[in-house]
């Protein structure tokens, strides 16, 4: 018999991380006799939803046993869900389904769904009921959502693979003791195979997150042996407790999709918009760059500050380039109208621009000044005066390139694929399972 279970939503700023459970339930089903039929599955839903807490990612396990051992998995997983999440966050309400069987097609495009865009927990619910799942739900039990997403993708596109190693207890919270330069070493051994390793701009090191969650280190990368080649070059100066090797859709894109105009943008729903450049780029206070996109309707896109050297891209932009905007939607707020938020930038066609300056003077060729509402221009420097005289269109000097534009590493999302994974993509299922996919 088959089994899939899905677990989401049990961590909070302070602490947990789904990831650890999935860890820690990976060696009680082992206990049991389970055989993995797939790397345990961290998939990375919309990273747009609201009541997120950080990576919006949910985990399933996938295995399979000679008897019914649907009702002990399931135990096993609420237990250690009771005891790692943190029920005190408002914002934490856990859910775990079982499904036994193949994956149905329902739970599949529901999965689509729940990365691209925003589902109620009604629908969850109603498939849940369906398929005849078991579930628990915590609180307001929105957790369902994420953990039926979890069971529905089965990573038969494009994915990757993420090695996460997590500290003992009485580390929790204090600086991950991780050698930088053997990352730096690491990292120029295993790339292309491994990414987003470190930042090249800042060389500041992205395996390690920064809160106070049980992760020490994740590496990325194409393959199992890859990201396990990587972490046994990373030198740390702490205990290491337990590693596992996820397979997942991080880097992969499978959140944006793809849509005709601007009347299809939504908020929440991360979108592919191609269009053309209406105004000029403008950076306002905070460091943010944006401008106006018209793709049947205007919409507003940004590169926040975070971004970093990909907004001198966007500033570059000009009136009537053909642009392709890569990203999440945010609500209209604070006075802002609803903006696309950029995770990518493809220039498709530079265009000709020009901007209007006042003329120069016909006598002393000094720069003339406008004299007021339809009194012309007059020279400030010898007094000339002309009242037929308009602005004058002035070419503008384009450095920027066609091609594809990504922010750096540490400013892209979980789903965002890197440059140096396009051309690398793959799809289908593991057969087997590289040994060792876990520790102990
Ligand atoms: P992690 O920290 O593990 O990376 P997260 O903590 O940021 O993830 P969760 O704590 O899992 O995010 O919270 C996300 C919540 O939103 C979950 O309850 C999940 O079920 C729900 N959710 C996720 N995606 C959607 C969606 N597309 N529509 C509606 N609800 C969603």
């Amino acid at each position: 018999m088959e089994f899939h279970l899905g677990i989401d939503d049990t961590d909070s700023l302070r602490f947990g991380c789904t990831t650890y459970i999935a860890a820690l339930l990976v060696e009680k089903l082992l206990e049991m006799g389970v055989e993995f039929i797939d790397y345990p599955n961290l998939v990375r839903l919309n990273p747009n939803v609201p009541w997120k807490t950080r990576g919006n990612g949910a985990v399933c396990l996938r295995f399979r046993h000679g008897e019914d051992v649907s009702e002990e998995a399931l135990e096993e997983a609420v237990e250690l869900v009771e005891e790692h999440a943190d029920f005190e966050c408002a914002n934490t309400n856990p859910g775990v389904v079982l499904h036994t069987g193949r994956v149905p097609q329902d739970f599949k495009m529901f999965s689509k769904r729940v990365i691209r865009s925003v589902v109620e927990l009604r629908e969850a619910e109603r498939l849940i009921h369906k398929h005849g799942c078991s579930a628990v739900g915590f609180k307001n039990r929105r957790g369902l959502i994420g953990a039926l997403a979890a069971v529905g993708e089965t990573l038969e596109g494009d994915h990757t693979y993420e090695l996460l190693t997590y500290r003992v207890r009485e580390n929790r919270g204090k600086p991950r003791m991780v050698d930088p330069e053997s990352v730096r070493e690491m990292d120029r051994a295993t790339r292309p195979m491994t990414f987003n390793n470190l930042d090249p701009e800042t060389g500041r090191i992205l395996i390690t997150p920064r809160g106070a969650d049980p992760v020490l280190y994740g590496i990325r990368g194409e393959t199992p042996e890859a990201v396990y080649k990587a972490h046994l070059m990373v030198r740390v100066y702490e205990e290491v407790e337990r590693w596992v090797i996820f397979r997942t859709n991080q880097g992969t894109d499978s959140h944006l999709k793809p849509v005709k105009d601007a009347s299809e943008v939504r908020p929440y729903n991360p979108v592919v918009l191609e269009g053309r450049v209406a105004g000029w780029p403008r950076t306002i206070p905070g460091g943010h760059v944006i401008f106006p996109l018209e793709a049947g309707g205007v919409v507003e896109c940004a590169a926040y500050e975070p971004t970093g050297s990909f907004r001198d891209v966007v500033r570059m932009l000009a009136p009537g380039d053909v642009v392709r905007v890569y990203g999440g939607v945010r609500p209209p707020e604070n006075g802002l109208p609803m903006t696309i938020n950029l995770e990518k930038l493809e220039v498709l066609r530079v265009s000709e621009a020009y901007r209007l300056e006042n003329p120069t003077c016909p006598s002393c060729g000094g720069r003339m000044k406008s004299a007021g509402r339809g009194r012309g221009f007059a020279c400030r420097r010898c007094g000339f005066h002309s009242l037929t005289m308009t602005k004058v269109r002035v070419p503008v000097e384009r450095k920027l390139k066609e091609g594809l534009y990504i922010p750096p590493p540490r400013a892209q999302r979980h789903l965002t694929k890197p440059l140096q994974r396009y051309g690398m993509e793959k799809s289908g299922k593991p057969d087997r399972l590289f040994n060792p996919w876990h520790w102990p």
